[in-house]
């Protein structure tokens, strides 16, 4: 260890003196309690983070239901951001006193096949965040240094924690697609995820069209930055994103496999379906409409932490803001029992500065 690493590991002043912290945790199916969890060392390769802002996720329903199998009691939680305040050994290239941000995809391994060529999101021997291991609904959370991502000082932890989720997935999407300026990129449902996709999608130069149901959301999206909205209660929305001339590419959400099935074909040649949601129904599409346009639809988990680093910074310098309402740890069961109704209101709490809507 390094002289700075030596005096770095002199540790924050943790939240209580008797050497425990409080978490959220699932203790059995729909079942959340809060508890004091006793103080433990990062092990090799990972820090100890005193969490100051943690998302709730649609996905955090896969600790709390038992979608996935879990061992409880487990700590849900991944779009923490806190401040790093103590390093395992190993770690390089992270200090004490520095402000991270943690996501579903708990650090990938470096040794793996998938490492080794590159493609991190898909790591064999990858922990999934408040799944396989305690997550970020507590005062402190240990994380893999290879997963963790850099917050910029102009964001506040509860700016940056659901874009670590809900804004890496749509920003990689986005950013990884085939799509150029100018061209029809479509975003069905302007839910949790969808507010932001309608955001990235306008400040990266595209012609966005928001697709919702009902009437009520159209004002949302133009707010957001969309340049049309389709009523999918009223009309076809293949057909009228035809009308536009087809889009390049359209980001779905956890919508129903009907929804996506609709879309299909208002895709121009060579247009793509990116799915970011899990939903319980299959997509059932004629694979004429795939065929005959060499269309595609494919899924996409979230993004890497070098992704989310650029997530955060393009989110910065374009003014993109998720809409937030802020609970106290204590609250987390009420907040997760708010987004699993869908009551999940959420309001601004940082102004837009796009400047261009
Ligand atoms: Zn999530
Ligand atoms: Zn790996």
């Amino acid at each position: 260890m390094d002289e700075k690493n030596a005096t770095a590991q002199q540790e924050l002043k943790m939240p209580h003196a008797d050497g425990t912290y409080r978490a959220v945790q699932a203790v059995s199916p729909g079942k959340l309690e809060l508890v004091r969890k006793p103080l433990v060392y990062p092990q090799p390769g990972s820090v100890r983070i005193r969490v100051e802002a943690c998302g709730v996720c649609h996905s955090d329903a896969g600790t709390v239901e038992g979608v996935f199998p879990i061992d409880w009691p487990r700590v849900p939680g991944h779009e923490a951001v806190g401040v790093i305040d103590r390093l395992g050994a190993g770690v390089e290239g992270w200090a004490v006193g520095q402000r991270v941000g943690v996501g579903f995809l708990g650090g990938s391994c470096g040794h793996c096949e998938e490492c080794r060529g590159g493609d991190l999101i898909n790591c064999r021997n990858q922990e999934f965040t408040g799944i396989h291991h305690d997550g970020g609904y507590a005062e402190v959370l240990i994380a893999r240094a290879s997963g963790l991502m850099s917050i910029p000082d102009e964001l506040s932890a509860v700016a940056a924690a659901p874009l670590l989720c809900a804004g890496l997935a749509t920003f990689s999407a986005l950013r990884n697609s085939p799509a150029k300026a100018g061209e029809v990129v479509g975003v069905l449902g302007i839910g949790g995820l969808g507010h932001l996709r309608v955001q990235y999608a306008r400040h990266m130069g595209f012609e966005v069209v928001a697709i919702g149901r009902g009437k009520d959301k159209a004002e949302l999206a133009r707010k957001l930055g969309a340049h049309h909205y389709i009523d999918s209660s009223s009309v076809d929305p293949g057909e009228a994103l035809r009308g536009l001339g087809g889009a390049a590419l359209v980001i779905s959400t956890a919508s129903g496999g009907k929804a996506v099935a609709q879309i299909v074909n208002g895709l121009r040649p060579r247009g793509k379906i990116v799915t970011l949601g899990a939903t319980p129904d299959p997509i059932e599409v004629s694979t004429s409409d795939l065929l005959f346009a060499s269309r595609s639809i494919e899924g996409a988990l979230t993004g890497d932490p070098a992704t989310g680093d650029a997530t955060l910074k393009f989110s910065v310098l374009t003014g993109v803001a998720a809409m937030i309402e802020t609970m106290p740890i204590e609250k987390a069961p009420d907040a997760y029992a708010k987004m699993m109704a869908g009551k999940a209101r959420p309001r601004m709490v940082r102004t837009m500065q796009g400047g261009d809507r």
